[in-house]
């Protein structure tokens, strides 16, 4: 039986987790919830899994937490704040965390529970960008095993030799191919891109998640962060890597080996698939998902990716060519610029204005400490607020 911490419960990533779990009741167990400031939301899923320890992020919150625990007299523990997180990232009763925090506040926790040597399921892409090797570095260290939740990581993962050490060569692979529905504005101009509104831009046609995932497809830098975040799980370089847009996400991605070969994941646009696959590694389970029917998917389409109309992704690759703190300051201002465009405080083409603008301005520095990442994640947001006024 293993016992789950699942950080970001609240979340899209962390209802699918709790889906899958909820079918496989002799295998798992939840063990910790976290939310952000939805108490009541909280509480409901306390109700429903009987957790040892809740804990809300925002530390004023947890008195009515402990409040509304006590009103189901549930036995669960109310923490809160920050360390709260972290301490159940690292507390030994459970085995396995999720990562599904959204943004830079995943980032303490994530390394926490790397630390502890737990095994760590990561669908909170931003902490792999910013901590570059030093997660890997403490998971290996420290025995974690990392196993990506991310779709496109996940089917990676699904198509690496089981005993792949972070060493193409050693295995003989060429390129890992990333793919990308190519959000909701795929196809369009420059000048139709101005206008666009906040809800338009989550409107994802294929998959429904967080507001701040959706607005980085549509922007494209998710893709431009899962480049990032497949050069830290899988030590391949940025030449190496490349992004096909697939509209119809049944093609999850494809790792290409020495002999031609290409080996590609397929399933259903759902992300209780890699979910599943990663809560049950390296056994299968069921994941409640629709069977893939090809015939009647018909069609599988590609094309090259629209670098002009999406520059986010070409500052990505930049920012991942140049290391040390630039993938930090990367995601640090497309965090701020994001919140913005979602508050109605600037246009969807300034999320990149601000962007390019932060990466410009930054001198480029090591950032192999977390102090170091941390510090320069706070300059960088300071840089990236000042510049939203344009
Ligand atoms: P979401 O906004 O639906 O959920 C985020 C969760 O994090 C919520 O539980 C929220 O309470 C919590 N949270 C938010 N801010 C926090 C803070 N400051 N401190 C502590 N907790 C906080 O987001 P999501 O779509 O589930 O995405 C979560 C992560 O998974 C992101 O990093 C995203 O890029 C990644 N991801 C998501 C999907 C998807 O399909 N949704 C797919 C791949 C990867
Ligand atoms: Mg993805």
């Amino acid at each position: 039986m293993r016992s789950l911490a699942v950080l970001g419960a609240t979340g899209s990533i962390g209802a699918s987790t709790l889906d899958v779990v909820a079918r496989h009741p002799r295998r798992f167990r939840v063990g910790a919830l976290s939310a952000h400031t939805d108490v009541a939301a909280l509480v409901a899923l306390c109700l429903r899994f009987r957790p040892d320890v809740a804990a809300i992020a925002a530390p004023a919150r947890h008195d009515e937490l402990a409040a509304g625990l006590k009103a189901h007299a549930l036995p669960t523990e109310a923490l809160a704040g920050t360390d709260a997180l972290d301490a159940i990232a690292a507390d030994a009763r459970f085995d396995t965390v999720v990562a599904a925090i959204v943004g830079a506040a995943g980032l303490s926790s994530t390394l926490a529970a790397a630390a502890a040597g737990k095994r760590l399921l990561l669908a909170n892409k931003e902490s792999v960008v910013m901590s570059g090797e030093l997660l890997m570095r403490t998971a290996a260290a420290r025995g974690a095993t990392l196993i990506p939740l991310d779709s496109e990581h996940n089917a990676i993962f699904q198509c690496l030799p089981r005993d792949y050490a972070r060493d193409p060569d050693a295995n003989g692979i060429t390129r890992l191919i990333l793919t990308a529905s190519g959000g909701p504005f795929r196809g369009w101009s420059r000048e139709r891109l101005q206008a666009v509104t906040p809800d338009q831009a989550c409107a994802h046609p294929r998959w429904k998640m967080g507001r701040k995932i959706s607005v980085d497809s549509a922007t494209m830098m998710n893709k431009g962060l899962e480049v990032i975040e497949a050069q830290r799980l899988f030590g391949v370089g940025p030449d190496r890597i490349e992004v096909l847009v697939h509209p119809q996400s049944i093609v999850h991605s494809l790792v290409e080996y020495a002999d031609g070969s290409q080996l590609a994941q397929l399933g259903s646009p759902d992300m209780r698939t890699p979910i599943a696959n990663a809560l049950a590694w390296p056994e299968r389970i069921d994941a409640g998902v629709a069977r893939l029917d090809l015939a009647t998917a018909a069609r599988l389409d590609f094309e090259a990716p629209d670098l002009v109309a999406f520059p986010c992704l070409g500052h990505a690759f930049m920012a991942l060519r140049a290391g040390g703190s630039a993938p930090i300051v990367l995601n640090a201002a497309n965090e701020i610029a994001v919140a913005a465009f979602l508050d109605g405080r600037i246009g969807f083409l300034d999320i990149e204005r601000v962007i390019a603008g932060c990466l410009e301005r930054s001198v480029n520095e090591a950032a192999d400490t977390l102090d170091a990442i941390v510090g320069i994640d706070a300059e960088a947001r300071r840089h990236a607020t000042a510049a939203l006024k344009g």
